[in-house]
């Protein structure tokens, strides 16, 4: 059928892999003496604290006026609020080519960004960087990735595993789990029957899912399946103007069809997702780009943050709209508008929320479009606390990663945050950065005076 609020941003393309980030070689042990560190499990502030670093993980959290053994370099932390560096649930780093991803990767750190989880590409080039990454000869965050996508048959799409039965499923899964990737994507394309032929292929090979979802079924199904997360608030919308057997053509259709996916009650989507533990990454920055794209060409600083073959992947794949497209867009600025409605039912109902950019759209920029995402979740009506949990604790725990990352606390890796305020009283204070800390590594470094002439 016709759908005037084709909401799927153009077939995300290729992307991807990633791999657990091992710690690179230990560093010199660090204490980062007198900051107050935001724990985002309790909520809590604790003031005048000293984190030890050994080995690239935490060592101990102890009072500012304990003593701190002579090994370890003391960074002063006075002033700060040490929180877990922030992850993106959702990019594509291998829309852009090497050695541009170097250069993604700097944006990441620059915008306290320690973790990534790519979201299917080009295995061979995240691996590149990766591997860039863990020898130092890059500054970049963690990366986990699942290699291609899996789809069903699209034409000239790369980096895709087609699958159309249960057989092809077995393949590809067995093939992606000898590459060692970290979970597995799912694409748009695939029919229901190869759907849940991966599904259950994945979950005997103990492998994660991450579902953008399929035209074929409905986003109650999937998650039902066991998908580990949802991708994209418009999916939300296509799957319920499938449910309600609407053309997509108003906006109205629109409102209903998201009402449709945030109603509660037995055989819900909130109800499934509740059961099934699903998680939700809503990308409302890649909506809200998507909706503006009319505009003939990116802003003019763009290339100062964004690397030449990813403006031409942009060129490439989201071209400046033509007049035609303009009035779509508009019918999307509008739908837009509604997003935050579902966002706002999934979150008071307990579904744990992400943060994700969908690096690779086009005005989707590293690290930046990652704060944006996170006003868009605030304005959506999350508190400050829950908005730093959808970039910290919550994609580790949905990963199954919380025992090792997404918190401050003992025996975790040391990926910390420093900033100037306390974000959970002022969310903009996630902007003034004061020190990048990666594995136990000092990765980006801002003097007091730097902040303070910044001043914003
Ligand atoms: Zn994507």
């Amino acid at each position: 059928m016709t759908r005037l609020l084709p909401l799927v941003l153009a077939a995300a393309l290729p992307l991807a892999s990633a791999g657990n980030a091992k710690e690179r070689a230990a560093g010199t042990d660090l204490a980062l003496v007198n900051v107050a560190v935001v724990d985002v499990i309790t909520g809590k502030v604790i003031p005048a604290r000293s984190v030890l670093i050994h080995d690239g993980r935490i060592s101990a959290i102890q009072p500012a006026s304990a003593a701190v053994p002579p090994r370890f370099r003391k960074l002063d932390g006075r002033g700060g609020y040490a929180l877990p560096g922030l992850w993106d649930e959702h990019v594509h780093l291998s829309d852009a080519s090497l050695p541009d991803t170097a250069k993604l990767a700097e944006g990441f750190v620059q915008a306290g960004v320690t973790t990534v989880r790519d979201m299917g590409g080009n295995l061979s080039v995240v691996d590149a960087l990766r591997e860039l990454i863990r020898s130092g000869a890059v500054r970049g965050p963690r990366i986990f990735r699942p290699g291609p996508f899996i789809d069903g048959y699209k034409n000239g799409a790369p980096d895709r595993v087609t699958v159309e039965n249960a057989r092809e499923a077995e393949a590809a899964i067995a093939a992606l789990k000898l590459e060692k990737v970290d979970f597995i994507k799912i694409h748009n394309g695939v029919s229901k029957d190869a759907f849940h032929a991966v599904m259950s292929a994945a979950r005997r090979a103990g492998l994660k899912v991450a579902v953008h979802l399929p035209q074929s079924i409905s986003a109650e199904e999937a998650a039902a399946a066991g998908a580990a997360t949802l991708e994209h608030t418009e999916t939300l919308m296509e799957s319920g103007l499938r449910s309600l057997k609407l053309p997509g053509k108003t906006v109205e259709e629109g409102r209903r069809a998201l009402a449709y996916e945030a109603r509660n009650g037995p055989g819900s989507l909130i109800a499934t997702m509740r059961s099934r533990k699903t998680c939700f990454t809503p990308t409302l920055s890649e909506y809200r780009s998507f909706a503006a794209m009319p505009s003939t060409s990116y802003p003019v600083d763009a290339p100062k943050v964004a690397p030449p073959s990813l403006l031409a992947f942009w060129d490439r794949y989201f071209p400046p709209d033509s007049p035609e497209n303009a009035f779509k867009n508009k019918i999307r600025q509008q739908v837009f508008a509604t997003f935050a409605s579902v966002v706002k039912a999934l979150y008071a109902a307990g579904v744990p929320i992400l943060a994700g950019t969908d690096l690779g759209a086009r005005d989707i920029y590293p690290g930046i479009s990652l704060h944006e995402e996170l006003k868009l979740l605030s304005d959506a009506g999350l508190s400050n606390l829950d908005v730093l949990r959808a970039a910290t604790i919550n994609p580790a725990r949905c990963m199954g990663l919380a025992d090792s990352i997404g918190s401050l606390s003992v025996h975790k890796a040391a990926d910390i945050l420093v900033v100037a305020g306390n974000p959970l009283v002022e969310l903009a204070m996630l902007g003034r950065i004061k020190m990048v800390i990666i594995g136990g590594h000092v990765v980006r470094r801002i003097d007091a005076n730097e902040v303070a002439a910044r001043g914003h």
